[in-house]
């Protein structure tokens, strides 16, 4: 099949020297196959600040391989600017984000090829099996997703990661979407389009280690949470109300006891949970204001998503 178009692998890369080799073995045959059908190749890896010796790896690449591009950031701005950055700048008919570390499998990208052959615009790597991740993490991703979909205006497909192929007008689409904090799966899922599945089985990693804490997850998905959702601020309205309402009842059976038993003086207790309970209840509140409003904030400043040093090959 003889075809022009371009197909652009965006890789995000952040401490992975020991990686950044085996990746491109580890794809060779699959490269192979999609140049076989007539498609050209454009990988282009996003060096997210490494301090090893991951861009000196990938220079030495762009020596070697025509196909190969790489945007150098001044520091580590995380995954999702990285993945932002790599859609900005891929030039191919369509894009594929995926992992430096192998952990979504080759072979699963003719599948998305061929999905995308059939007119779908976005084509989803559903994880069945997330054996190769911690239990806690999978336990953790299950909770995330439960209360994303909850009260998130836009669902988010469970179980599926950045590992994904989109057709150039859906990267277009998310070009046009101005904000600087971006949660990469919940964008991608607000923008729509022809979809289809392919479900594959995660590997395990093939060099180095997670650069995933607990506490950048835990944090990845407070951001979810509140980029796409103004829910947990209604909340309160609720819990006010309903706080006022019982606390209504309360003093009338106040009144009525006063009046009908006579006066009883005990009540330290009952005033100290509740003194204490409202405080609580309050400071969170607080709390969730000033998490929306710290949004606000970063986003008034206007600062870009990710700064780029240097362009490397592509030329
Ligand atoms: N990554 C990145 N910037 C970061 C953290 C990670 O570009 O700040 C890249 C990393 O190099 C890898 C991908 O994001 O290619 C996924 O990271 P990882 O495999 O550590 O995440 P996990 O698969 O454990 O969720
Ligand atoms: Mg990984």
């Amino acid at each position: 099949m003889a075809s022009d178009k371009t197909l652009s692998f965006v890789i995000p890369v952040y401490n992975e020297e020991a990686a950044v080799g085996p990746f491109l073995d580890g794809m060779a045959d699959v490269l192979g196959q999609i140049e076989a059908r007539g498609y050209r190749v454009e990988l282009l890896f996003v060096d997210d600040g490494s301090r090893d010796g991951t861009l000196a790896a990938l220079t030495e690449l762009v020596a070697r391989d025509r196909r190969v591009r790489v945007l150098e950031f001044s520091r580590n701005f995380g995954k999702e600017a990285a993945l932002t950055a790599g859609l900005d700048a891929a030039r191919g008919d369509a894009l594929i984000p995926i992992d430096v570390d192998l952990q979504d499998p080759p072979q699963v990208i003719l599948q998305l090829i061929d999905a995308w052959e059939q007119g779908y615009e976005v084509v989803l790597g559903h994880r069945t099996d997330r054996a190769s991740d911690s239990l806690l993490k999978r336990a953790s991703a299950r909770w995330f997703y439960r209360v994303v979909n909850a009260v998130a205006d836009t669902p988010v497909p469970e179980n599926v990661g950045d590992f994904r192929l989109i057709d150039r007008c859906v990267a277009d689409a998310l070009k046009r979407l101005p904000e600087r904090r971006r949660f990469m799966k919940g964008l991608f899922a607000w923008v729509g389009f022809r979809t289809a599945v392919v479900d594959y089985q995660r590997a395990p990693r093939i060099a180095g280690t997670t650069k995933f804490s607990g506490w950048k997850l835990w944090n990845l998905a407070l951001e979810g949470i509140t980029s796409f959702s103004t829910a947990p601020l209604r909340l309160w309205t609720y819990l006010g109300a309903a706080v006022a309402l019982l606390a209504f009842f309360y003093a009338l059976y106040i009144v009525f006891r006063v009046l009908w038993l006579g006066v009883d003086l005990p009540g330290y207790a009952s005033l100290l949970v509740a003194v204490l309970f409202m405080g609580g209840v309050q400071l969170i509140g607080i709390g969730v204001l000033g998490e929306y409003l710290g949004r606000v904030y970063t986003e008034v400043k206007q600062r870009p998503t990710y700064i780029v040093r240097r362009e490397h090959g592509g030329q």
